[in-house]
């Protein structure tokens, strides 16, 4: 589908505001935005609060910044479905009034007593259309004092066929769907009508979403038709299954984009993996948010489910990291040492650290991790004291603190110092350097150690090495 069937392109995103921005949520806004931006075309956001007991306003600033923190920026919106009710119900009474909505008196004790009825039947379990008005048929009048529901006059028979954006040609015929409710007693639309009545009121021309809502397709397309409004293009993505081989749940660890950035991936990382995730360019797997608005022409989506890889997802990140620079990465790295509880002095060469430490690190949190040894307390495995800083060492470090003293303060000048200790204890370079991490970083292997030291604070380095 390289040429988009209606201009301008319209796209959108409408979460439910009841909890954090989901990862399946997030890749659909992602395709949703990317395919706007392809096309030169919109991207709206709307929020879909018509569950009023679950939704939030914290949800809302939740969802807010994590569209922010991936970039994805909108034309239009939010727009809030609550702010729309008087729309819907206009658009309601239009569709009684032209014949193809109709009130329904039925309470909610007669519904359960009906659909009890048909599973006692072994039926479907469905409306059975007693409030439908039908050519020479009467219908009771209306019970005083019961509060009517609209409900959508769905064809009764026929197929509803569309052509998939994502899983091609569906078909799902009439006779499986029954009356919808358009809108509830307490005026509040359903979320089928609220949908359909935005799209078109939105011009929305391309529908991406997860595929649990095949089964809610039939009933917007009929009633895009009952109003005479275009039909938006619709493409049903697969589900993300967890490593367990199931939908991808909060009960098998992080779901929301939220907890991605509190972990410490970059967001064009997250970016570049959800996209991937579902869709591919070639073998393609590390690319920036730039060319995926290349590329994204809404061709090469899966048809199958995409498996969550959390390996995979760091890896893409530590790509990510290394192409950082260090000054972004300094500033994303400052509030996370705070966060520990360390305080940097303004002088604190944390970019020339960041540089040196970014390659090893696969999250903003590991590369914390490393730069803590700087600004605050490194705690040494037993293991690791008694293997490397032994009685035999002890004199070369306590010599190194005292050469470092003097030394030009540069990783030449570390390198000479470490030259002359070496020298005069009759070691080998390896002989003091690892000792030489294992009390500095308490890790065996580090970046070039001339290197790392010269980063450091003098005092707190020599502090720390003569204090083994
Ligand atoms: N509020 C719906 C959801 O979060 C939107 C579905 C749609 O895009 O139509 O699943």
């Amino acid at each position: 589908m390289n040429a988009p069937a209606v201009t301008p392109i319209r796209t959108r995103i409408a979460p439910s505001p009841t909890g954090f921005l989901h990862l399946g949520t997030a890749r659909t806004a992602l395709y949703s935005w990317a395919y706007a931006r392809h096309h030169g075309g919109q991207f709206v956001l709307r929020i879909e609060d018509t569950d009023v007991a679950r939704s939030t306003q914290d949800s809302v600033d939740q969802i807010l910044a994590s569209m922010q923190w991936l970039g994805l920026d909108y034309d239009e919106g939010p727009v809030y479905q609550m702010q729309r009710l008087d729309r819907y119900q206009a658009v309601a009474e239009q569709l009684i009034q032209d014949g193809k909505a109709y009130r329904c008196y039925a309470t909610p004790e007669e519904l359960e007593a009906m659909k009890a009825g048909q599973e006692a039947r072994g039926e479907k379990r469905r409306y059975d259309g007693r409030w439908r008005p039908e050519a020479g048929k009467t219908l009771p009048s209306a019970p005083p004092g019961v509060a009517s529901v609209i409900r959508f006059k769905n064809p009764s028979d026929g197929d509803v066929v569309w052509q998939d954006l994502v899983k091609g040609e569906i078909r799902i015929s009439n006779r499986e769907i029954d009356d919808l409710i358009l809108v509830r007693a307490d005026g509040v639309p359903t979320y089928n009508f609220a949908v359909v009545v935005d799209d078109w009121d939105m011009r929305i021309s391309h529908v991406f979403r997860g595929d649990e809502h095949i089964n809610n397709t039939p009933w917007q397309i009929n009633l895009f038709q009952a109003l005479g409004a275009p039909l938006p293009q619709y493409g049903h993505m697969p589900v993300i299954l967890g490593d367990d081989g199931q939908k991808l749940s909060k009960r098998r660890g992080a779901v929301s984009v939220t907890a991605y950035e509190q972990a410490g991936y970059l967001p064009e990382a997250m970016l570049n993996y959800l996209a991937r995730l579902g869709w591919s360019h070639g073998d393609d797997e590390i690319f920036s948010r730039e060319q995926f608005v290349a590329w994204f022409d809404g061709s090469h989506l899966s048809k199958s489910p995409a498996q969550w890889d959390p390996a995979k997802l760091e890896w893409v990140n530590g790509q990510h990291m290394k192409s950082a620079s260090a000054d972004r990465l300094a500033a994303l790295i400052a509030p996370r040492l705070a966060a520990r509880g360390l305080v940097m002095p303004s002088s604190a060469p944390l970019e020339a650290q960041c540089e040196l430490f970014k390659d090893r690190c696969s999250t903003l949190e590991a590369l914390a991790e490393w730069l803590v040894a700087y600004y605050g307390e490194v705690t040494l495995a037993d293991d690791l004291r008694t293997q490397h800083l032994t009685d035999s060492i002890r004199p070369a470090v306590r010599a190194l603190a005292l050469a470092l003293n003097d030394a030009e303060w540069t990783a030449a000048g570390v390198a000479a110092a470490f030259k002359a200790v070496l020298a005069g204890h009759g070691l080998k370079m390896p002989q003091l350097a690892i000792p030489v991490r294992v009390a500095v970083f308490g890790k065996t292997q580090t970046p070039a150690i001339d290197q790392c030291l010269a980063l450091f604070d003098r005092k707190i380095l020599m502090g720390r090495l003569q204090s083994i």
